[in-house]
């Protein structure tokens, strides 16, 4: 039988090699995090700290009342040394809290266990969600709690859990299939019960038979399917996962939600776990440190607010001034110019790529070859919202775009249409506001 897989997408090298067979190790509390206040799609939150202030390990320095968003915690224990702003990886300035660390890890009174999972109805899983300040760690950052928040009416039937890592490098969230698998069935347990659902599926690329094989092992004789996927990319977008497995389509303009559906990263059910069995909110993450460019490639487990050259330099630091260095993967990451930007929630991986692995090229006229169209997972038009900022542009469905930049890499006048379809999106979101205004 052929393996599972979604219309569309690219085959693109994989360069996993450098740091899959690297264990997690613990990257130790820096001197100093920089945590920013907007990690997260939604309402950023509010500081609840001033300069000055002892925080412990876990304490909550920021939230707000609005419901779609996520609380942000202390990474270290410390003094807060200023409430400052920060650079994002996609160039945004926000607010952030600087902590200096005093190197001791004082748990905030806060942080206790939540008691056995069987003695939690849905609300109390949904509040742990939301208390603990969990996001979609895929990379999106959706806060967890929302997914689990369906409007009247719907039916949450299907959890998905999301161990794909489709994009090259990326090797963080195997190493945590193959180190933590009794957390991730864990933390499905947790959402099926929140959720009420009646079907758990676990998608995993056909690349990675030990964490296949270690999955199927932690289910058990459990009611979850652990369904191998062909490998391509971008197999772990949600929409093309859920395709993928179920052979339903989401609607343009629609959510998994409208389909009964929620899909979760592997460390996301993770960190569901960590936050009930300990109370452990979201502090720390596994990101792949990985490329030619850096001295060791490897996972290490990050306290969020580290920069990201604390985290090159753990890993042997970088060999040679690299061509591009990216947060997040190649495919779907942002290229930084700064090594001073923190570690975030969805900061998968940070990359240092030489000219020979991620070449500056020039752009050529397109061909119209229609290679971009037939690639397309969305089934869009790519050279055609490229065309921003002509008008028509706009017209051919530029919010359905999920940016995995697979027309980019495939189309042979590299042209970069990514790039203006992100634009795009920006505009068709600003006129879908001042419409719904
Ligand atoms: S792949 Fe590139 S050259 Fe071909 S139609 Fe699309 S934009 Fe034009
Ligand atoms: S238009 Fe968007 S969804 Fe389609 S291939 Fe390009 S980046 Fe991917």
């Amino acid at each position: 039988m052929p393996s599972k897989t979604f219309r569309g997408g690219v085959d693109t090298p994989h360069f996993k090699e450098m740091s899959a067979s690297s264990p997690i190790s613990e990257l130790p509390a820096p001197e100093k995090v920089t945590i920013p206040l907007t990690q997260h799609i939604g309402a950023p939150c509010e500081v609840k700290v001033e300069k000055g202030d002892q925080v412990d390990l876990g304490q909550i320095i920021a939230d707000t009342d609005a419901f779609v968003s996520a609380p942000i915690h202390a990474s270290v224990s410390g003094t807060v040394e200023a409430v400052t702003t920060t650079r994002l990886a996609d160039g945004r300035i926000v607010p952030a809290v600087v902590i200096a660390s005093d190197g001791e890890d004082r748990w905030h009174e806060s942080v206790a266990p939540k008691g056995e999972l069987r003695n939690l109805d849905a609300d109390a899983i949904r509040s742990i969600m939301r208390e603990a300040g969990l996001v979609g760690m895929g990379g999106a950052a959706f806060p967890t709690h929302v997914k689990y928040t369906p409007p009247p009416g719907v039916d949450l039937h299907t959890i998905i859990i999301n161990g794909c890592e489709c994009e090259p490098f990326l090797t963080c969230d195997h190493r945590v299939m193959l180190e933590f698998a009794d957390e991730i069935v864990f933390g499905l347990e947790a959402m099926m019960k929140v959720a009420g659902a009646k079907r758990g599926l676990i998608g995993i690329e056909e690349n990675k038979p030990d964490a296949i094989e270690a999955l199927r092992q932690a289910v058990g004789d459990r009611p979850y399917d652990v369904i191998p996927l062909k490998v391509k990319y971008p197999e772990g977008a949600e929409k093309q996962l859920i395709s993928a497995l179920t052979g339903q389509e989401v609607p343009s303009g629609g959510l998994p939600l409208d389909l009964g559906i929620v899909v979760n990263n592997v460390a996301t059910a993770v960190a569901l776990a960590n936050a009930i069995k300990t109370g452990q909110p979201l502090i720390d993450r596994v990101v792949t440190v990985s490329g030619d460019r850096v001295g060791r490639p490897g996972n290490l487990r990050v306290r969020i607010g580290t920069s990201m050259e604390d985290v090159f330099d753990a890993c042997g630091g970088l060999t040679e001034a690299p061509e591009r260095i990216v947060i997040g993967g190649p495919m779907m990451g942002q290229a930084v110019f700064d090594i001073s930007i923190p570690i975030t929630k969805g900061c998968s991986g940070v990359l240092a790529l030489s000219a020979e692995i991620a070449p500056v090229v020039e752009e050529k006229p397109c061909i119209r070859c229609g290679r971009c169209v037939e690639v397309c997972p969305s089934f869009l038009m790519p050279l055609y919202i490229a065309d921003y900022p002509h008008e028509a542009s706009l017209e051919y469905y530029p919010l359905d775009c999920i940016e995995c930049g697979s027309c980019s890499y495939i189309c042979p006048a590299d042209q970069r249409l990514l790039e203006r379809i992100r634009l795009a999106k920006v505009e068709a979101e600003a006129r879908q506001r001042s419409d719904d205004a």
